[in-house]
């Protein structure tokens, strides 16, 4: 079903708790609903072609008071099994669906895959376009196939795995021209009965040492929202988008400039996380912890006026007050931009979205 709101709030759109108006938000369901939007010139949308989908708004930053735009969220939440066998699942998902739901059903099921993805926000079309990711796992690993809308041609399309382009989180539909055209419908993913727990990240081969056989996606679950709930903000109570930066990724060359920066500071480099990667081109990289440089460079905790970063997690730029405006967290993201730039060498950029 189609419903649309005009001058509709933003707060309840958007987990930082920015507040303002939107001019238009249509709810949908399926394709036909947007069909009906598109091409019913009734709608008078033909002529408003400055539409964005959104989700759960967990990774967005609202810049302005007014949002003169139309938002387009899918209020379809269902999950249908397509195939099954003794090996594994394929699940198709609604774009509406929270990802922690379903996160959350298919551990129960025993099906292998996505249980170290527990607890991020959002919601199935967010994570598809952003290829969300956690604890050595993305979505993109598992997914199959994407159904979208294409606003040109007025029909659904079916994009494989393989045109999606995921890499750290970035895929086609983040880019132009697919992301001002396309709307995720539904994912088709593929998960495994056989057990699969992925335990290179966050302490957790430490943890489970030993009883790596006996592992269920549960008990995966349940560590990873243990040791989410200690680290990060419960959006119910402070507005943030998580993290705010991506991890940034240099050359072993940059590695060397980036630490003689550093100690021309005077900053103690012993401790540094490094984590070697390998890039889409095959070359070797680094990839470092945003979080780290953030906190070393002098920020952990830090709070003025409305914003701050969250004590637990300097990465995650917080909405103390409630009344922060996107005007004030975008001064701070760049405050912090520039000093790590100074301190490190190196350039920080947005995880988050600007809208
Ligand atoms: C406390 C907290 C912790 C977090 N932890 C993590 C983490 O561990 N790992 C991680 O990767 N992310 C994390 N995030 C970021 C966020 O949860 C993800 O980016 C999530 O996928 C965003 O989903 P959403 O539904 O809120 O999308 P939105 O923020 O609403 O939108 C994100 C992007 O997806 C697009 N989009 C959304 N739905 C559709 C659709 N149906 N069709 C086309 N485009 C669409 C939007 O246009 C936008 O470009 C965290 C966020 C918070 C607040």
């Amino acid at each position: 079903m189609l419903t649309i709101h005009t001058n509709h709030q933003l707060k309840p759109l958007n987990t930082m708790g920015i507040d303002g108006t939107v001019t238009t938000l249509a709810e949908w369901s399926d394709a036909a609903d947007l069909h009906q939007l598109f091409k019913n010139s009734e709608m008078g949308l033909e002529s408003n072609p400055s539409f964005k989908a959104i989700g759960q708004g967990s990774n967005i930053l609202f810049t302005d008071y007014k949002v003169d735009k139309l938002l387009l969220r899918c209020v379809n939440e269902s999950i249908e099994i397509v195939d099954e066998d003794e090996t594994g699942v394929t699940l198709t998902v609604h774009a509406g669906c929270q990802l922690d739901r379903l996160v959350d059903y298919c551990c129960y099921q025993g099906w292998w895959g996505i249980e170290n993805l527990s607890l991020i926000p959002g919601t199935i079309g967010g994570a598809t376009v952003q290829n969300v990711g956690a604890y050595g796992t993305e979505w993109g690993d598992v997914v199959v196939e994407v159904k979208c809308y294409d606003t040109d041609i007025d029909r659904v399309v079916t994009i494989p795995r393989s045109d999606m382009a995921y890499g750290y989180r970035d895929s086609a539909l983040k880019h132009r021209p697919l992301n001002s055209r396309f709307i995720v419908v539904s994912t088709t993913v593929r998960l495994s009965k056989i057990a699969s727990p992925i335990l290179t990240y966050g302490g957790l081969s430490v943890l489970f040492a030993g009883r790596e056989s006996e592992l269920t996606p549960v008990d995966l679950r349940e560590e990873i929202i243990k040791t989410r709930r200690s680290k990060l903000p419960d959006v119910a109570i402070t507005g943030s988008a998580g993290s705010f930066f991506k991890n940034p990724i240099v050359s072993a060359q940059d590695l060397d400039v980036v630490l003689s920066n550093a100690h021309r500071h005077g900053i103690d480099t012993s401790s540094m996380p490094v984590h070697g990667i390998v890039l889409p081109d095959g070359s070797a990289a680094v990839k470092l912890s945003a979080a780290w440089l953030i906190d070393k460079s002098g920020w952990k905790g830090y709070r003025r006026w409305n914003v701050g970063t969250w004590p637990g997690q300097p990465l995650v730029l917080v909405n103390i007050t409630g009344y922060a405006s996107g005007i004030e967290v975008i001064a701070l993201a760049s405050d912090i931009i520039a000093d790590v730039k100074e301190k490190w060498g190196i350039e920080l950029s947005p995880e988050v979205e600007y809208l």
